[in-house]
């Protein structure tokens, strides 16, 4: 199963995070989950990758050029894509992968989930994606989705496209236990 996992570059964040990406890292590795992610050495990108390589899994990093030219890339890396452009490396996130798992993170965190849950709406995605609310950091995310669908912005249905979990023991089960999604979502798109 290959999982992409998308998380902070900050390294200024509490400890609470360290540690659920660390947790996490080694759920994944331990249910042999290849995991994919943006290639990055610092914050919570930093944290998963040095776990998953230290308990001896597997993770491929996809960066664009101009990043790992200024030596943002992490250099232990089982497998490393470079990409020309943001927009492709948000593509190779999605190629090959089973589901999706959002730790938190800033805008390119959001950006990232976010495009994911529009093409998932669109049936353009069909796969999981598990939220991993760590200490409530995304309660105010979770009351703009709901807000959304609320105000007839998007439909109750919509909601199943994505899970919260508060612990990363949590991310895999909910995996498991996502809702089908298929194609056909492109009928409801629209409210
Ligand atoms: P954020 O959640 O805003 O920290 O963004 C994480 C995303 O920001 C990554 O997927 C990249 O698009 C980008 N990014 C920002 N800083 C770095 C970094 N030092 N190394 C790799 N990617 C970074």
């Amino acid at each position: 199963m290959n999982i992409c996992v998308y998380c902070a570059s900050s390294g200024r964040i509490s400890p609470v995070y360290f540690d659920a990406a660390g947790r996490l890292a080694g759920e994944l590795v331990k249910a042999g989950v290849f995991v994919v992610y943006g290639g990055g050495a610092s914050g919570l990108m930093g944290k998963l990758a040095d776990t998953v390589l230290a308990e001896g899994g597997r993770i491929r990093g996809v960066i664009p050029h101009f990043m790992d030219k200024i030596e943002w890339t992490h250099p232990g890396l089982t497998e490393l894509v470079l990409t020309e452009t943001m927009q492709e490396r948000k593509m190779k996130f999605l190629e090959g992968t089973d589901a999706l798992v959002a730790l938190p993170g800033g805008t390119g965190t959001l950006e990232e989930l976010l495009e994911a849950i529009t093409l998932k709406r669109l049936g353009l995605l069909t796969i999981p994606i598990v939220i991993l609310n760590t200490a409530g950091y995304y309660d105010p995310l979770r009351e703009m989705f709901e807000k959304a669908i609320r105000e007839n912005f998007m439909r109750d249905k919509h909601r199943q496209m994505w899970t919260f979990v508060n612990e990363p023991e949590e991310v895999l089960p909910a995996i498991q236990g996502a809702a089908a999604w298929d194609k056909d979502a492109i009928r409801f798109a629209v409210p």
